[in-house]
């Protein structure tokens, strides 16, 4: 359960976020969100990665966040065409333009946080 684990890190860092931002700011607020960034050779699957998300933050500080992701497409460094393309999938390694095969992978394996959104809690009870 590879998904389980990367939700459970997120969880951890988010918690501690949150924490920094209520000592900071209102000791009521909540993360609204979790962005990433997943890259196409990351081997994340996004509707496990969201099951699970919602596993680990139930009765937590993080019931109810939203998890985003950006998609992060593979892209490879063409030494004829002297600049990075983008991979329009990830079974062949060549350059779409020129068709040169490259191992020179810059961009794709991303598992990232990209922001962590925080709100006010809009439902704290009186
Ligand atoms: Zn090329």
């Amino acid at each position: 359960m590879h998904e389980l684990s990367i939700a459970n890190s997120l969880v951890e860092i988010a918690t501690e976020y949150l924490a920094k931002e209520r000592v900071k700011n209102d000791e009521s607020s909540v993360v609204k969100s979790i962005t990433l960034r997943i890259g196409a050779l990351s081997c994340v699957h996004k509707s496990a990665l969201n099951f699970s998300f919602e596993l680990v933050t139930k009765d937590t500080l993080l019931e109810g966040a939203e998890l985003k992701v950006i998609d992060v497409p593979v892209t490879i460094f063409c030494k004829p065409c002297e600049r990075e393309v983008e991979l329009p999938g990830i079974q062949r390694f060549r350059c779409p333009v020129c068709d040169t095969p490259s191992a020179d992978i810059r961009q794709g394996k991303e598992l990232d946080i990209d922001t962590i959104e925080i709100a006010e809690n809009a439902s704290t009870p009186a």
